[in-house]
């Protein structure tokens, strides 16, 4: 047997299994503050649930086999149409706005690369029941609120996917051909749009192409009504997004489209240095709902790339700075009664007998702070200290254990006060 991972998937562990876990705890933190409630989604789905909106791309990779009881299913390459399902099952009859929050595995059969994995976690949310650009900008403050709780400042690339569709439609591409035409635009190229659309708008896009940014310019230079009225949306929620975040960098892009089928208006991902590729996408979607066969419901949401966020995290936890040693047969029980005092204060404890010497050379490897010594000279109820970093030593009763470990490292503390602040650390 190989004993080997499966092309695609991967081991996470260390730091960015570390950066995983607090970006969830945060982001959950957060979200859970603004009103979104948590649903864990499965990973398996009927096939037609995810096929029915999911565009070329996503059905090209998708993970799709029949059950042993003989139904078609597929792995989820995204949950928003799980979230879809959810709530036009579960939450319909509630007063609206409904607002949701979830972390899942997602699978897509891509070529892997730094950051694009077959198998991965996405973070997203979900608002249903508002049509009101105001939803539109808090999903997308909500999306950079969680990178700025992980100390990364996002720039947003913000557009609005009807305002494409429509230039295609209205100037002769065919309804049938727009999901190829959009899914090469969404990598940048833009021949097959241009081969589709006829006469002038030939000219417009090559234009567009040159100059996608000037939202204002375009919006004062556009005739058509309904490509106008999108235009101005997208203004709008822009105008917003400085309200809400006036030092965020937030860059219309009129060409802007995204490789899921199912939006229908504002879209935005954002991105940050040190990552060619988003961290996170989303956009309105008012349609799918109601093509799922569920109640017509207008929606916006999000989806954060986990493994792609916690590549970027920059601050590693250090939860653990010191291990509880017993020293000998007899100290077993005092070793435990000190690593229940210690709990949660970052103390890990060495299962087997040791000796001093040795607990000493286990803790300098490991680049621990503070060794407890639980042996028999101490007494029953005390252990010894040793503090690495001031190279001092005492005899310490089990009953003030904590309090003394907790001033030893408030006078010479193992990181930086905000440091322990944003980890919450007691020590
Ligand atoms: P999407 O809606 O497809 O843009 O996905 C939303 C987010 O999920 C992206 O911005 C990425 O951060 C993440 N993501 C998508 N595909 C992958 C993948 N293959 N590997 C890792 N993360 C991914």
């Amino acid at each position: 047997m190989k004993l080997e991972n499966v092309r695609g998937m991967r081991d996470i562990w260390g730091e960015e299994a570390e950066n995983q876990r607090e970006l969830e705890i945060r982001a959950g933190e957060y979200l859970s503050s603004l009103g979104y409630e948590s649903v864990r989604l499965p990973s398996i789905e009927f096939y037609e649930l995810i096929a029915a909106k999911a565009g070329p791309e996503l059905l090209d990779s998708l993970y799709e086999f029949k059950d042993k009881g003989g139904r078609s299913v597929a792995l989820t390459p995204e949950l928003t149409a799980s979230a879809a399902r959810f709530f036009a099952t579960k939450l319909r009859d509630r007063p609206k706005p409904v607002r949701i929050w979830y972390v899942g595995q997602c699978f897509r059969y891509d070529e892997p690369q730094r950051g694009r994995y077959r198998q991965f976690t996405q973070l997203g949310a979900e608002l249903y029941g508002s049509a009101s650009p105001l939803a539109d900008a808090e999903l997308a403050f909500a999306a950079a609120g969680i990178l700025k709780r992980v100390g990364i400042a996002p720039s947003l690339k913000v557009g609005n996917v009807g305002f494409v569709k429509r230039f295609l439609t209205e100037n002769g591409a065919k309804e049938s051909a727009l999901g190829q035409i959009l899914r090469a635009a969404d990598h940048g190229d833009y021949q097959p749009a241009m081969e589709a659309v006829q006469g002038d708008a030939k000219a417009f896009l090559k234009d567009l192409e040159g100059n996608p940014q000037d939202l204002e310019g375009w919006l004062r230079r556009e005739q058509s009504p309904s490509r106008k009225k999108a235009l101005k949306e997208l203004a709008q929620i822009v105008e917003l997004l400085k309200a809400m975040m006036p030092e965020a960098k937030v860059i219309p892009d009129l060409l802007f489209v995204r490789g899921l089928a199912y939006y229908t208006g504002f879209i935005f991902e954002a991105f940050s240095s040190g990552l060619d590729s988003a961290l996170l996408g989303g956009g309105r979607y008012d349609n799918l709902l109601k093509e799922l066969g569920g109640p017509a419901t207008p929606a916006v949401g999000f989806a954060a790339g986990v493994d792609r966020i916690a590549l970027l995290m920059k601050h590693p936890t250090q939860p653990v700075t010191g291990t509880i040693f017993p020293l000998d047969e007899h100290s077993l029980t005092k070793a435990a009664r000190a690593f229940s005092a210690l709990d949660g204060m970052g103390f890990e404890l060495y299962p087997s007998i040791t000796g001093a010497r040795e607990a000493m050379s286990r803790a300098l490897k490991a680049s621990h702070r503070f060794v407890v010594l639980a042996g028999e000279l101490d007494g029953e109820d005390a252990v010894t200290i040793r503090d690495l970093k001031k190279r001092e030593q005492q005899r310490v009763q089990l009953t003030d254990l904590k309090q003394i470990l907790q001033e030893a490292d408030r006078d010479a503390p193992r990181e930086g006060p905000n440091e322990r602040a944003r980890h919450g650390h007691p020590l």
